[in-house]
């Protein structure tokens, strides 16, 4: 209950999808996180890399749908070089200059400044930016604590080297979303934590638009992960409503579909959600740990779930922003243009 009074009093009685096109460029990742599914080394049979000419072929196959968002991560690929990555973003904005490029996670932005283009964070994060960079995304945070980043993603960032690229890319003037993978080994008392000191950043920067929870989805786990159960419906709205009471001072509160499913996502409306993520268009991640959840969803179908749910549809852009029919922001709502 309290969580949707807040959710009420942030976002009235709208709830927003994005129309999105998903990119995995390559699954091929020099880490082994102990939770992923996806990642895969070159001599791996499931290992995949798709050529820029793919992956313009791709977007460019999605545009008539009239997607506003590329969204596009991979693993840390040891050899695309830096001209690939470049030359990729400025192909996506040539393509459509109105489509917004959100990509790369906290981690592939540090993989791609100390080993691939050889440059500070910060000139990385710039030149990534020149070449058509809209937002980064908010994956890779995980759980912050070290004791269990230690068991579950060795290797990978420190929460403060997760939480000082999203700092820089804020006061760049850049904005991004926030995550938390949860349901493996955290105690409640280490997902507070988690929540903390995202909600310090955000006190800093404001730089972050929204929180997006994922339950971890043990299907093909292993090792340390072996034999943890899905966390249950009850557990995941659970989780959802204490996000939306505790980070106060972000405004958004994301319901990824394709870890609830969207029967559940609908009913998490009520629990303090106010966006439903976006139709996707082919999802790697989640389906290769084992998700039986569909890899896409039509407008018709995430409108058709929220109107059921009592809400108000609304197309946004990758800023939450509400747009009006023609994917143009709609301004006769000012009260979203937060990040404007
Ligand atoms: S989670 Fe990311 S960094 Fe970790 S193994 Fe998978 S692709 Fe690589």
């Amino acid at each position: 209950m309290i969580a949707n009074i807040l959710r009420e009093r942030k976002n009235g009685n709208y709830a927003t999808y994005i129309h999105n096109r998903y990119i995995n460029y390559s699954n091929i990742c020099i880490l082994s996180c102990q939770f992923c599914a996806f990642a895969a080394k070159k001599r791996d049979g499931h290992a995949f890399e798709y050529a820029i000419d793919e992956i313009i072929s791709a977007v460019r196959g999605a545009l008539p749908l009239r997607i506003t968002e590329v969204h596009m991560v991979g693993g840390l690929h040891p050899t695309l070089k830096k001209e690939w990555y470049l030359d990729l973003l400025r192909r996506l904005r040539a393509l459509d200059p109105q489509l917004h490029i959100k990509a790369f996670t906290a981690i592939e932005v540090r993989h791609l400044a100390q080993r691939i283009f050889r440059m500070p964070i910060r000139n990385t994060l710039e030149t990534l930016r020149e070449a058509g960079l809209g937002s980064i995304t908010g994956g890779g945070a995980e759980i912050f604590d070290p004791g269990v980043r230690d068991q579950v993603c060795r290797g990978k960032e420190t929460a403060d080297e997760w939480l000082d690229v999203h700092r820089m890319w804020h006061e760049m003037g850049g904005r991004s979303t926030c995550t938390m993978l949860y349901g493996h080994i955290e105690t409640p008392a280490q997902r507070v934590d988690h929540l903390r000191q995202l909600r310090e950043l955000q006190d800093e920067t404001l730089g972050f638009t929204g929180f997006v929870p994922f339950a971890f989805e043990p299907s093909q786990s292993h090792g340390v992960l072996a034999n943890i159960k899905r966390a249950s419906a009850f557990e995941q709205l659970r989780n959802l409503a204490v996000n939306r009471i505790y980070l106060d001072n972000i405004e958004h509160l994301t319901a990824y579909w394709v870890s609830l499913g969207l029967p559940l996502a609908q009913v998490s409306l009520n629990y303090g959600v106010d966006d439903l993520h976006g139709t996707i268009l082919e999802e790697k991640i989640f389906y290769m740990a084992g998700a039986t959840t569909p890899q896409q969803q039509t407008v018709a179908a995430l409108e058709h779930a929220i109107r059921e749910a009592g809400r108000v549809p609304v197309q946004r852009d990758s800023y939450y922003r509400h747009l009006n029919g023609a994917g143009r922001i709609d301004r006769s709502d000012e009260r979203e243009l937060i990040c404007a």
